[in-house]
């Protein structure tokens, strides 16, 4: 399966903001965007003012990387988007948001979404009593995710894994069972409850033209 390679803090920095790739070290002083803000390969740094398309392909790149999704991929995502009824850009930040990996990371099963890709690439999680390892998987309202259990009771490592959960605020569209250690998907996420900060209007207008 085709993914990044690219190191996660050169993508911050590429974008010029944080975008939480790396779980614990993205909330410390050992961020890169904290220690060098400027784009990689920019020895001086220069100001520049941004046209309309910069502005827009900045926020695609933003969105694929926050997500960990290859460009072809995400125009997938863009066409399904464009093909259902409602506002594209919105539905664009639903369908991404509700990948499995992205739900296990919101879980707070994993630390970043990278973990939980790895994670669900592994086999650790089951949806609805059933085996699931494709990250990319679009979960629906009503689907139960758990870990995968050996001889019924969950492994060591995911007690280890899962000390102190909600290690991050749970969104409200999911629910999360700390003693049980499964969640639950309530809805589909609303816009609002979304917190990448991605502005899918300039998505929509990058990929208009
Ligand atoms: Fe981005 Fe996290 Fe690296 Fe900071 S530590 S640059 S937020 S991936």
């Amino acid at each position: 399966m085709a993914r990044y390679t690219d190191a996660s803090c050169r993508q911050c920095r590429r974008i010029g903001e944080k975008l939480f790739l790396k779980g614990e070290r993205c909330y410390s002083p050992r961020c890169a965007i904290e220690r060098r803000r400027r784009t990689p390969g920019d020895r001086i740094p220069r100001r520049r003012r941004s046209s309309d398309w910069a502005l827009q392909l900045r926020e695609k790149q933003k969105a694929r990387f926050t997500y960990g999704v290859l460009e072809r991929q995400f125009r997938n995502y863009f066409e399904m988007a464009r093909e259902r009824p409602g506002i594209t850009g919105d539905i664009l930040l639903q369908l991404l948001e509700s990948r499995l990996d992205n739900v296990v990371y919101r879980l707070s099963f994993a630390d970043s979404r990278k973990q939980a890709r790895q994670l669900v690439n592994h086999g650790h999680f089951r949806v609805n009593d059933r085996r699931m390892d494709i990250p990319s998987y679009l979960i629906q309202p009503g689907d139960v995710i758990t870990w995968k259990s050996v001889n019924g009771s969950v492994p060591e490592y995911v007690q280890l894994l899962t000390e102190g959960l909600p290690k991050r605020p749970v969104p409200s569209w999911l629910r999360l069972d700390v003693g049980a250690l499964t969640g639950e998907v309530a809805s589909f996420p609303e816009t609002t409850e979304i917190d990448t900060g991605i502005d899918a209007r300039l998505i929509v207008e990058f990929y208009s033209k």
